[in-house]
């Protein structure tokens, strides 16, 4: 079977795996899933008290932990909205995207 690292946007149709499955973990650093997001997180720092809830609920890792909580990862994050929801302090905020018509 094709890895996910060989394929691309060059590849034919034939060349893709059935169904597009991917049977190895970890392809999420080959891929800017943050490109599917029509949604989109905004970090308050100055309501942000580091307390950290936000980082395990995140289903795509994209709230990194790099002297304190940063802002997203916005190259995986895929605007599902749990990180604002969870968020005890209103530190984060949620809108659509600008170029999403719907
Ligand atoms: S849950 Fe809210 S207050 Fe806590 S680290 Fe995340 S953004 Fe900051
Ligand atoms: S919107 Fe979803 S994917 Fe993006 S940082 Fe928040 S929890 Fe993670």
């Amino acid at each position: 079977m094709r890895k996910a690292e060989q394929i691309n946007e060059q590849s034919k149709w034939y060349e893709l795996t059935p169904g597009c499955e991917i049977y190895e973990p970890g392809t999420a650093r080959l891929t800017n899933t943050g490109e599917w997001r029509t949604q989109t997180p905004t970090f308050l720092a100055d309501r942000c008290k580091q307390c950290l809830l936000c980082v395990p609920y995140c289903p795509d890792s994209a709230i990194l932990i790099q002297d304190g909580r940063p802002d997203f990862d916005f190259d995986h994050c895929k605007g599902c909205g749990i990180c604002a929801k969870v968020c005890p302090f209103g530190a984060i905020t949620f809108h659509k995207e600008a170029h999403d018509h719907g």
